[in-house]
């Protein structure tokens, strides 16, 4: 039977709405859901439809699957691999946005849990925590426009993983609309639940190919009073290692992050960002952003803090230090790791790698790739920085600065090729946060077994045989 879209959208536009549904057909724009953060990916889209609640999420998964029409979920769409908008090629889909479900549901204090539906924007949960006197630990640079469901769909890290783990790590229950319109209800939560599989473990991470998140419980814990934030510079990343582990011995749990950037990074914030200050007097090949948080008293923290890095120093774990003086001081600091996502943008092409390794091997890992990118790709600027508390390091490479426009990107699969062999030779991941999307589907068959290949179709055709759900991503 031929397909009419015409009719297929106003059938979509009778189950959530007019308004609800935007097709180019009527001359709506959707280039601002078909196209990706990094504008590197863009597909095209029978319609946008941006449904109000889980009722009207399965009545358009109903619809699609009786039609054979492909569902490309969406939050904030600033996923940074591809995932979020319409394949190039693949059956007819339709893009799935969630941010009209962004209701904050429940905020159970004693619990220390919140219930929101998948749409709420991350800043907003964190500040709805935060005026009970919670702490939503789920902190990164897109957090004002990226989406909870979003978040749990890629297991977002961030920049609190070495305090709170990682999205995966903040969830305790989840609600789903599977591929066949059924809601599955996991919306517990519990802290304890030994009932079998830990079905909401699936979804999460999962890009969106096994169903759709409407709402999830998260942990929420004590908002700390007391929060420092210091700037090192260190002459090399194994020494940004042995400072890791000191602060960590010497802080314990107060400690929440530990940020690697290096001077490269740092140069091109400033350049692009010209009033961003020196964070030190002088200029350190890398640097390293960290931050303490715990209750009661500031002063306290602070000396604690201060004392440790003075330790650090006597020891020779680090070379130089500032501690923010205040709270907008430790935010500018902030600012030059959150801008260098921004700055890399704005300075033009550049091939990146979001890795993760053991933290013992980073030192050995960086010590061996600078110089083999360098041969291999002559005047090729890596920009590396990285929470390197996980283990993961953005590893990025630049384009050479004579480089004809455009050519750079042609080199993508080359360079990946260095970085990435390297990486799985030290048994690391190439994927430590951002996920796979479109982006590195065509690597992971190089560098996962077939055996977990193999366990993970057999996921995907239990859940979604028809393979309508976010099709081309990831598998
Ligand atoms: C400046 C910047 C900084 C960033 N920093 C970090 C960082 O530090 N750590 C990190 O991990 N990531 C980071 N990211 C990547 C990105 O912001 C996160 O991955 C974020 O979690 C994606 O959320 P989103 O709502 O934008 O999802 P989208 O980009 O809309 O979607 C991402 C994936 O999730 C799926 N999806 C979205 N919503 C749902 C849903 N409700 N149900 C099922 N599937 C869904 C999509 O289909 C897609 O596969 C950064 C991005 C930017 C632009």
């Amino acid at each position: 039977m031929s397909f009419d879209s015409q009719s297929w959208l106003a059938r979509a536009r009778a189950l959530i709405g007019d308004a609800h549904v935007l097709s180019s057909d009527r001359g709506d724009d959707l280039s601002a859901y078909t196209r990706d953060w990094r504008n590197k990916f863009e597909g095209p889209a029978l319609a946008v439809l941006r449904p109000a609640n889980t009722e009207e999420v399965q009545a358009i998964v109903r619809l699609a699957a009786a039609t054979g029409v492909a569902i490309v979920p969406q939050g904030g769409n600033t996923g940074l691999c591809g995932a979020s908008v319409p394949g190039s090629t693949g059956p007819r889909a339709v893009v799935l946005q969630l941010g009209r479900l962004n209701r904050i549901l429940d905020i159970d204090v004693e619990n220390n849990t919140a219930t929101v539906e998948a749409g709420c924007v991350l800043q907003t949960l964190q500040q709805q925590a935060a005026a009970v006197g919670r702490l939503f630990p789920l902190s990164l640079g897109a957090e004002g426009s990226c989406q909870i469901g979003g978040n749990i769909a890629t297991n977002a890290g961030g920049v609190q993983v070495l305090r709170y783990g990682n999205t995966r790590d903040l969830v305790l229950g989840l609600e789903v609309v599977l591929p066949d319109g059924e809601r599955l209800d996991l919306l517990r939560g519990l802290r304890k639940d030994n009932t079998g599989y830990d079905l909401k473990q699936l979804f999460i991470g999962a890009e969106g190919t096994l169903g759709i998140i409407t709402a999830a419980t998260v942990k929420l814990f004590a908002a700390p009073d007391a929060r420092v934030v210091a700037f090192a510079g260190v002459a090399s990343v194994a020494q940004a290692v042995q400072l890791l582990g000191a602060m960590r011995q010497r802080l314990g749990e107060r400690f929440t992050a530990f940020e690697l950037i290096s001077g490269e990074a740092i140069a091109l914030v400033r350049h692009y960002f010209p009033d961003t200050p020196a964070p030190l007097q002088g200029d350190w090949p890398w640097y390293v952003l960290m931050e303490a948080a715990d209750g009661g008293d500031d002063a306290v923290l602070r000396e604690a803090m201060q004392t440790a890095l003075m330790a650090c120093m006597e020891d020779g774990q680090l070379e130089d230090v500032a501690l923010a003086g205040n709270v907008a001081q430790g935010q500018a600091l902030w600012m030059l790791r959150e801008n260098i996502t921004h700055a890399q943008q704005m300075d033009g092409s550049n091939i990146k790698h979001d890795v993760s390794l053991p933290i013992s091997r980073i030192p050995a890992f960086v010590a061996a790739m600078l110089p083999q990118l360098a041969q291999a790709f002559p005047g090729a600027r890596p920009i590396v920085y990285g929470h390197l508390g996980d283990g993961n390091l953005h590893f990025n490479v630049s384009a050479p600065a004579a480089i004809e426009p455009g050519s750079w990107q042609l080199q993508t699969d080359a360079v990946n090729q260095v970085i990435h062999d390297a990486v799985a030779a030290l048994h690391g991941s190439i994927s430590a946060e951002h996920g796979i999307g479109q982006l590195k589907r065509h690597e992971l068959p190089l560098y996962k077994s077939a055996i977990e290949l193999d366990v993970m179709r057999r996921v995907k055709q239990a859940l979604d045989p028809v393979g309508l759900m976010n099709p081309g991503k990831v598998l």
